[in-house]
């Protein structure tokens, strides 16, 4: 018995080092703050996963992406299997490997950017043919294909295939597609191949209906899965609409696997949203906005374009420590940016990325500490603040 308990316990503590898991550390009202295990690494929660689209967060070193503090970055199937493709990059040993990224990856399952970007799709309960927006190629994606696209890609965390469903959708609409994507996640459990550390995460639906959402969650629960996500938000309904939902479907997921909200959002959304108990969060709008001038600040978002920023030499956040704020100026990103260098998005995009995983680290601390109520004042009432005061443009 005793060798046997002494074999065991390392056994048992290589186990706990490899699986997928999430720990609930603390929690302050919904608000949770966690740890999710992978066999790529530990990621704190709630967290913020940077959008590397197509093997790479656009205008970013990974390392640099690292430096701004993300534990976790999300690639597109639908951009990698027309672009180079998956099965290129399995043999060029996983996406991992070809970006340069050790830690986490998470990809979605491909349904989200066929609806939106492709062209002459079809959709049946098989799955979906569709034409690639770039050279028009026919592909088809089903649960089972997604799977094995994820898998040769080397995702951390693999989405369930479904369809988001558009909004606004009637209920009969919202429940015979909520009711394909739950036929479509079992069979995208039964056709992923799992491993030690990785995971597949189911996905609601039901758009803004309880009793769907609910009929959706007792589905997916049903599966078994180690995450789930909720989907089919952030589709055009407006931030009031999205966190009404919230306030029910959230709670209807099981409290022991961690909650991701798909493609949300902005600061004010984030906030809102871990408020509301999830726990992971992607998008591509610091990335994209920063390319077009946009900064994300403590004060609130700032025109990096706008003349007011032309003679002035002080930090585009104060707050931030990330290199585009404490080594260059306002005006110097205002001069990139006018003058068409790629530098300017570069900078922007750092900062935007250093300004959301600052905003994830504080929101940690305060759940940590129990005052999450109070840091959700704060956050709005300096956003609400609005900018500093402009410096004086000098005419020459
Ligand atoms: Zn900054």
């Amino acid at each position: 018995m005793a060798i046997a308990a002494c074999l065991n316990a390392p056994t048992r503590l290589k186990k706990l080092m490899t699986e997928f898991r999430y720990e609930l550390l603390a929690t302050d009202g919904k608000a949770r703050l966690g740890r999710i295990h992978t066999a790529h690494g530990v990621i704190d929660t709630p967290a913020f996963m940077p959008v590397g689209t197509a093997a790479t967060v656009k205008g970013m070193l990974p390392e640099n992406v690292a430096d701004t503090g993300a534990q976790i970055l999300l690639g597109n199937t639908y951009h990698l299997m027309l672009r180079p493709g998956a099965e290129r990059i399995a043999r060029l040993g996983g996406l991992h490997k070809f970006m340069n990224w050790d830690k986490p990856i998470l990809t979605d399952s491909g349904g989200y950017q066929v609806m939106s970007l492709s062209k002459l799709r079809k959709i049946t309960e098989d799955g979906v043919t569709f034409k690639s927006h770039i050279d028009g190629r026919k592909f088809a994606l089903s649960p089972e294909r997604s799977m094995e696209i994820q898998h040769l890609l080397g995702s951390t965390i693999t989405m369930a295939f479904d369809e988001c469903t558009p909004f606004p959708a009637t209920e009969q609409q919202a429940a015979d597609s909520m009711r394909m994507s739950m036929r479509w996640a079992k069979r995208s459990k039964d056709a992923f191949v799992n491993r030690e550390g990785y995971a597949l995460y189911g996905i609601q639906q039901g758009s803004v209906f309880e009793n769907l959402r609910r009929e959706s969650s007792e589905k997916l629960t049903e599966l078994d899965l180690p995450g789930h996500s909720v989907g089919g938000l952030a589709v055009g309904e407006g931030q009031q609409i999205m966190f009404d939902t919230l306030d029910f479907c959230v709670d209807m997921l099981p409290a022991n696997k961690p909650r991701y909200l798909m493609g949300v959002g902005k600061p004010s959304d984030l906030v809102g949203a871990v408020m509301r108990g999830i726990d992971q969060f992607d998008c591509v709008l610091p990335t994209r906005s920063g390319r077009n001038a946009q900064g994300f600040t403590h004060r609130g978002t700032l025109n990096l374009k706008n003349g007011r920023h032309r003679d002035d030499d002080r930090p585009l956040d104060d707050q931030c420590n990330c290199p585009a704020c404490t080594k260059y100026s306002r005006a110097y990103l205002h001069h990139l940016i006018k003058a068409g260098e790629i530098l300017g998005a570069v900078l922007l995009t750092w900062h935007n990325l250093a300004y959301y995983q600052d905003l994830m680290a504080d929101m940690r601390e305060a759940i940590a500490e129990g005052r999450m109520d109070a840091f959700a004042r704060d956050f709005h009432a300096a956003q609400e603040g609005g900018d500093i005061d402009p410096m004086p443009i000098i005419e020459d």
